[in-house]
């Protein structure tokens, strides 16, 4: 298994002795928001970046984990836009690993919503998705056409949205009416309540906001923005990285490296130091202290400013490690499944399923919450080996599959203070029931799968925090309602001179969010245009982007470029014929 950074364990932080020549800036944390703004300074500033992470491979929620003969990613199922060799998203890409990362293409149907015995299938390309919901709603066409009409609509004022947060805080007030106003107008309201001005038919209501486990909140709670802004990611298609989410990291770090800096890890932050009321470095938990004239967080909000900076420091600049009505996200149950038997032979295809118990999630996990012995609100299946046109090569002969669900971090609370691997027998037996379920549900799915498994195993919110350190054990750090989004807060700038924010807090969740995060993080230190950056580079490409380059058109939406500045959503429609990238 190969492990992504160097081991601070093994090898310490080269040139912390007082050898070289020191580092321009401290990344904590190596999740793809942290690797970006790292990567970003490296290439637009000459900066040497010291990325500091706690785990042992680099990577955050892009990390896998193997077991003999298999490889799971633990926060990568599948990515919008980047097959599409000119969305934004894929340039962003392209720039960050110089054409190193390669995405496959999930062919036409991307996700399938299981509602029942019913299947809905969303086909890849806005056309094609208006075709497909007309003919499963055929009374309902009406409303399908305006739903796209204000996905659209909105996913256009996000650009503006995004941008500001680039923006130095006072220049970003004054402009906020006309930057964030009309995005804000829609993120204010529910996903429920614009629906429920599109149609007041449950199925299709439950069917169009099928994908709401990819922001993690149901139609009630979450925010019109986000929804929109998810929807339209996705509308033509999605991607999984060739050979595995571990990938994205490994394609991104020899950037650093080439500046002059370097990607640690098992080196876990205890302190950001602040000399007055400046930054100026961080003391790692054996005592160790490096210094650096900035630090960039990509540990989340609620970390940052709870548990690494100086509690008063954090009180005297007023900061604020929580949104008042964005509490921490809903934890996560994940069951791994390892199977000696290749993806083909138990007809595993490549869209992903999302499995409901009827048509009102908002009830239905509300049940849940209340009552772990109630029907699973929703079960995620993805065939991550069907997905990699690599994976045969790595694991010949195997297939995997991931199902996630949802769990709230109170129910194990009771465990937290318990060590990995020596939880206890009640934790086993709580933890193989959750498996059970999942597990049946996936047989359910997939009958071939039966009496076939190999490997299963679960893993609980205490294990998103052992291996993420996200407290709460939360999937989406801050969870996306409306006053997430009202919060001005989640930006780069904080109040402490020499620190910033960075990663999906302060953009969105999912991949494109975190990398946007990066991208506006590095934007704001170094007052560039970083998007316009990566918008002019052309090159240089490794021989198979060339290729693939001179095969398929690139994209010619007036907006595309500017919708995917906030990572997820553009709503354009995609191009035909799944390929390989
Ligand atoms: C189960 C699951 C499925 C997902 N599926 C998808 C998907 O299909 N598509 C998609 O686009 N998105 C998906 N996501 C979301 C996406 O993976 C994340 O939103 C994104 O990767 C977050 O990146 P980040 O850089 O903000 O944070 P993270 O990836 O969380 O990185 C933060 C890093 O900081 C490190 N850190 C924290 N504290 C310290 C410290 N004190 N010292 C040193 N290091 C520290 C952590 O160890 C971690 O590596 C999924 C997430 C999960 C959990």
């Amino acid at each position: 298994m190969s492990r992504i950074g160097r081991s601070y364990k093994q090898h310490g932080i080269p040139g912390n002795a007082g050898i070289g020549k020191g580092w321009d800036a401290i990344v904590i944390g190596s999740g793809l928001g942290g690797l970006t703004a790292a990567s970003m300074l490296a290439r637009h500033a000459g900066k040497r970046v010291l990325v500091l992470e706690r785990h042992y491979t680099a990577g955050g929620f892009t990390h896998t984990f193997h077991r003999p003969g298999y490889e799971w990613d633990v926060g990568v199922h599948y990515v919008g836009d980047v097959h599409r060799p000119g969305s934004l998203l894929r340039r962003a890409f392209d720039h960050l690993t110089d054409g190193e990362l390669a995405w496959a293409d999930m062919g036409e149907v991307y996700d399938t919503i299981v509602i029942g015995e019913d299947r809905y299938e969303f086909v890849a390309g806005r056309e094609r998705f208006r075709a497909r919901m007309h003919e499963y709603f055929p009374r309902h066409t009406a409303a399908i056409d305006r739903y796209l009409e204000r996905i659209r609509d909105t996913v256009r004022t996000s650009k503006k949205f995004f941008l500001e947060k680039a923006l130095p805080p006072m220049l970003g007030r004054l402009s906020s009416p006309l930057l964030r106003g009309p995005a804000m107008r829609e993120a204010r309201r529910t996903v429920k309540e614009v629906m429920a001005e599109i149609t007041d038919d449950p199925r299709l209501t439950a069917v169009l906001t099928g994908q709401y486990g990819d922001y993690g909140l149901p139609p009630s709670q979450a925010s019109w923005f986000m929804h929109a802004l998810l929807v339209g990611h996705y509308l033509a298609g999605g991607a999984y990285p060739v050979g595995g989410s571990s990938r994205i990291a490994a394609t991104i770090l020899p950037s650093i490296e080439a500046a002059g800096g370097a990607v640690i890890t098992s080196a876990d932050v205890a302190q950001i130091l602040v000399d007055g009321k400046r930054a100026v470095g961080v003391r790692l938990a054996d005592g160790e202290e490096v210094r650096a004239p900035m630090v960039i967080s990509d540990a989340g909000l609620a970390v940052t400013y709870s548990r690494l900076l100086p509690k008063e420091v954090a009180a005297r600049a007023g900061l604020r490690p929580t949104v008042e009505g964005a509490p921490p996200s809903y934890a996560h149950i994940s069951l791994y499944v390892g199977l000696k038997h290749d993806a083909a032979s138990l007809g595993l295809g490549r869209s992903n399923q999302w499995v409901y118990p009827g048509d009102d999630h908002d009830a239905t996990v509300a049940r849940f919450v209340r009552d772990p012995d109630a029907p699973l609100p929703v079960a995620y299946l993805s065939f991550p080996s069907a997905k990699d046109p690599d994976f045969a090569r790595r694991h010949p002969g195997r297939a995997t599959v991931e199902v996630v669900g949802l769990a709230p971090h109170a129910w194990f609370a009771r465990w937290a203070d318990t060590t990995w691997k020596k939880r206890g027998h009640d934790y086993e037996a709580f933890k193989q029931k959750l498996a059970d379920r999942l597990m049946a549900e996936l047989v359910r799915q997939c009958p071939a799968i039966a009496g076939k498994v190999d490997h299963a195993e679960l893993s609980t919110p205490l294990s998103t925090t052992q291996f993420a350190a996200h407290p709460h054990g939360e999937i989406y750090g801050l969870s996306h309602t409306p006053a997430r989004f009202a919060a001005r807060h989640l930006r780069p700038h904080t109040p402490v001179a020499g620190l910033y924010l960075t990663g999906a807090d302060i953009c969105t969740a999912g991949v494109g969010g975190a990398l946007m995060g990066g991208v506006l993080t590095a934007a704001a230190i170094t007052r560039k245009n970083l998007v316009g950056a990566i918008l002019r580079d052309r090159g240089p490409r490794s021989p198979r982007q060339r290729r693939e380059a001179s095969g398929v058109d690139v994209d010619d939406s007036a907006h595309a470029g500017g919708a995917a500045a906030l990572g997820r959503g553009d709503g354009v429609e995609g191009r035909p014929g799944a390929r390989v990238a």
